[in-house]
């Protein structure tokens, strides 16, 4: 057998593995669970050349710990599934990118890191934000993103810690039916525990000692770019933090803002001062965004060509919550703008590569600085105990859409019994993720979503 033949039937054979590892995935229903939720498996079969695989161990928003007590508690299991993405996704490396400050974290794989040649660990330092892919891999490749564009784009491809640990659980056939979640804030006994998805978020609160405020507010996520939510809402494959905030905390009025009100404030105050734009870190790293002007168009009503620009935006929040003297927010109306330029149908014409601005290193702003700010500081001295094992909930309510991507189709009907871990929605190959039972029980609705009842298990 020539040169060329072997090679490619070694290719041949590395195509199979890889595929064997993607169709895993897939089957397993694996998610980003780092808060984007998109379809892991798609990600991964890019059809483009990849120099790295980084796993996102940033975790830069604060009083959130899964990932730091994942690659603590799990160093080994992590590492092996990492080296079985690099090798699916024939990567030259594969890299842990983890804040210096995560001492456990960091001694935990430093101790195993050495039986991988193709893996290395990489340091941040403790900015927000940091887990954003267009800044971690400027950060971990020196390379930057195209503006609008994804990490392929520099040969890249970013993973979250926890989408890691369900990959490693997806190569022994395990399904994604349970997520950890940290749950701080104004709570007896911050913990981050591991519960069944579709646990409601009311048990989570019963787990961490419940509330000690009078009147709270509860925000699913981080503290800077989480999302209000409910007791009764369900976990999700990509529900990270679970924060409980006094309603006479700051931050909670934050999240409280109406933008009506917001945009008419902006009108008569914002002085065009450009601190949101000087911090914004995406402007930072060269995009072509700068919200003190998307401020001005859209306060005063104009067609600015800026408009599009906030198709850019990360929605990291420093600008309303660090950088704005009058706790304006550009976030927030970025955010309307992306909204309704999507439901047009609008296609941004391309952005032309960046380069990151001389002053950047100047203006990233220490998570100790923004914490203060914030008032967070008591919440993030306060210990969150890793609370192992299995909690057992009697109901679950299982989204049909776990991520991005399209909703599943349930293939159970109300009555049918069900055992943890049997395949309950299947998105038939459209991108999106298949669902499974996360506890055993009796199906009792499978409208929008499926409930399960029983639990025990
Ligand atoms: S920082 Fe605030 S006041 Fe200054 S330009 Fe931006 S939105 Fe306006
Ligand atoms: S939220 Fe504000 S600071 Fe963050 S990327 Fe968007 S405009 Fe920039």
């Amino acid at each position: 057998m020539g040169r060329g033949s072997v090679m490619a039937a070694f290719k041949e054979i590395r195509n199979t593995a890889g595929d064997f590892v993607i169709n895993r995935i897939a089957a397993a229903g694996v998610v980003g669970a780092g808060g984007g939720g998109f379809p892991t498996a798609f990600k991964l079969k890019t059809g483009r050349r990849v120099r790295t695989v980084i796993v996102n161990g940033a975790e830069c928003e604060p009083l959130l710990k899964v990932d730091q007590e994942l690659m603590a508690r799990y160093p080994a299991e992590l590492l092996a599934a990492l080296a079985a993405v690099v090798e699916a996704t024939g990567a030259d490396l594969g890299v842990v990118a983890l804040k210096e400050k995560y001492k456990e974290a960091r001694a935990a794989m430093e101790a195993v890191i050495g039986s991988y040649p193709g893996l290395k660990l990489h340091l941040l330092p403790d900015v927000y934000p940091m887990g954003d892919e267009h800044l971690l891999t400027y950060n971990v490749t020196g390379q930057t993103i195209p503006p609008g564009g994804l990490p392929l784009d520099a040969g890249a491809v970013v993973i979250n810690v926890e989408t890691l640990y369900n990959i490693r659980r997806a190569l022994e056939g395990l399904p994604v039916t349970h997520k950890y979640v940290s749950v701080t804030g104004a709570v007896r006994r911050p913990i981050t525990v591991k519960v069944p998805v579709g646990t409601p978020v009311e048990v989570l609160l019963e787990l961490a000692g419940g509330p000690y405020a009078e009147g709270y507010l509860l925000v699913e996520g981080g503290p800077c770019m989480g999302k209000v939510t409910g007791p009764d809402a369900p976990v999700s494959k990509t529900t990270k933090g679970l924060i409980v905030l006094p309603l006479d905390h700051p931050l909670a009025a934050v999240y409280q803002r109406d933008l009506n009100r917001g945009l008419k404030l902006a009108l008569s105050v914002c002085c065009q001062c450009r601190q949101c734009t000087d911090f914004c870190p995406r402007h930072l790293l060269g995009h072509p965004l700068e919200p003190h002007r998307i401020m001005r168009a859209v306060t005063y009503g104009l067609a600015d060509v800026a408009l599009p620009q906030a198709l850019l935006c990360s929605e990291c929040g420093l600008c309303d919550l660090y950088a704005c003297p009058f706790n304006l927010s550009p976030r927030q109306v970025n955010r309307r703008i992306k909204a309704e330029l999507r439901e047009k149908g609008f296609r941004p014409g391309g952005w032309a590569g960046s380069q990151p601005l001389p002053l950047r290193d100047g203006r990233r702003v220490p998570t100790g600085r923004l914490v203060e700010r914030l008032g967070l500081k008591e919440y993030a001295a306060s210990p969150v105990a890793f609370q192992g094992g299995e909690v057992n909930v009697s109901r679950v309510r299982l989204a049909l859409k776990q991520g991005a991507g399209v909703a599943a189709r349930p293939l159970v009907g109300v009555g049918a019994r069900v055992e943890r871990g049997d395949l309950v929605a299947r998105t038939d190959g459209g991108l999106g993720a298949d669902l499974h039972a996360s506890i055993g029980g009796v199906v009792r609705s499978v409208e929008g979503e499926i409930v399960i009842e029983g639990g025990g298990d």
